[in-house]
């Protein structure tokens, strides 16, 4: 690789102002000026609706290098076609599959020498990100709109990685089921911050959010879908309107099922029937899978497998996902797509 020299075992997640980032302008009905750029800084409007009414979506993907010294993308185009629904769900403009995938491509590829060597766990991360923009004040969607794609390379995002830690349930909603839950849009982390701050000022990793309607059911954690493994083996995730629809999810859902012949189930998770559980995580590209050493409720913490080692299921889980995503393992049909580079 060529001169860049970062403490790839001890990235966090934060942001970095890489050489490249892709953008492209939206007007009358089409997408113009679509290229890669150095200016990491956007030039908009004050009367640009994503600032007032958060008419704004996004997405979150990673580059892997693979022990050949490739790289490659992990199903970018399930990114693409979710935010094609979220930009539906905010009346924004869609941004074409390939375009989404290409756009991706080349930032990866411009930027290279910033994807993390193979091994040492880190990624280079994509955040793809759609806004309003333009003069308006009125509550109507924007006339304009800029798509940019961002790279930034990220070690593990939940501290301590494959080790378990606490997370609590929270007494706020971040979606209500006909809100916006389903949808990728940073009015949803807006709601989370509070709850989250107050989560992590309590000493947990993160807060978990139950159903808006009754507060009974699982929904998912603030960033990442929550899961549990049944004594009896069954990987089960909730099921409502206002969960996000994770790619991570979806991947496991299916490698319990066609790898390991897992029984699945996406049902209700109710938070007082939690002894059902042998072992619980949060998953999601950034947090990939977070064991859940305990789960604090009500002010009684309810440990799954063990507060400091991961469960043989999730172990097994992780390890298939990441070989996946690392070039190791084989991958089903159509889940990894090479970047070519220089
Ligand atoms: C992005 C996100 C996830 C994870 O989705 P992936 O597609 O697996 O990265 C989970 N929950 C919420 C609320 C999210 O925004």
């Amino acid at each position: 690789m060529a001169d860049v020299q970062l403490d790839w075992n001890n990235l966090g997640f934060e942001y970095r102002n890489l050489p490249y980032r892709y953008r492209a302008y939206w007007k009358d009905g089409a997408w113009y000026k679509k290229e890669l750029t150095g200016d990491a800084t956007l030039h908009i409007s004050e009367g640009s609706t994503a600032l007032h009414y958060g008419q704004q979506d996004f997405e979150g993907l990673k580059a892997y290098r693979t022990k050949d010294g490739s790289v490659q993308l992990f199903r970018p185009d399930r990114n693409a076609a979710r935010m094609q629904t979220s930009c539906e769900r905010l009346l924004m403009p869609q941004v074409p599959t390939d375009m989404f995938v290409d756009a991706v491509k080349q930032v990866v590829k411009a930027n290279q020498d910033y994807v993390p060597p193979y091994g040492t766990g880190a990624t280079l991360y994509l955040r793809p990100l759609m806004i309003g923009v333009g003069g308006n004040i009125g509550v109507h969607p924007a006339q304009e709109y800029i798509f940019t794609v961002f790279a930034m390379p990220v070690g593990s995002y939940f501290k301590g990685g494959m080790t378990p830690t606490n997370f609590t349930t929270s007494e706020y909603d971040r979606a209500a089921h006909k809100g916006t839950g389903a949808y990728k849009v940073g009015g949803n982390y807006a709601a989370s911050l509070f709850p989250g701050q107050e989560a992590h000022a309590n000493g947990f990793s993160d807060c978990v959010y139950l159903d808006p309607v009754e507060h009974r059911k699982i929904e998912e954690v603030g960033s990442a879908n929550f899961f549990g493994i049944t004594k009896d083996g069954t990987f089960v995730t909730p099921k409502s309107p206002s969960i996000l629809p994770a790619v991570t999810k979806y991947s496991l859902l299916y490698l319990a099922e066609h790898k390991f012949g897992m029984k699945t189930e996406q049902g209700d998770v109710y938070i007082d029937d939690l002894d059902r559980f042998a072992e619980a995580g949060a998953c999601g590209t950034a947090a990939v899978i977070s064991p859940i050493g305990g789960l604090e409720h009500q002010g009684k913490l309810h440990v799954f497998y063990s507060e400091t080692e991961v469960g043989p299921v999730t172990k097994k889980l992780y390890d298939e996902l990441t070989g996946i995503q690392f070039g190791d393992r084989e991958a089903p049909e159509g889940w990894v797509q090479k970047v070519e580079l220089d």
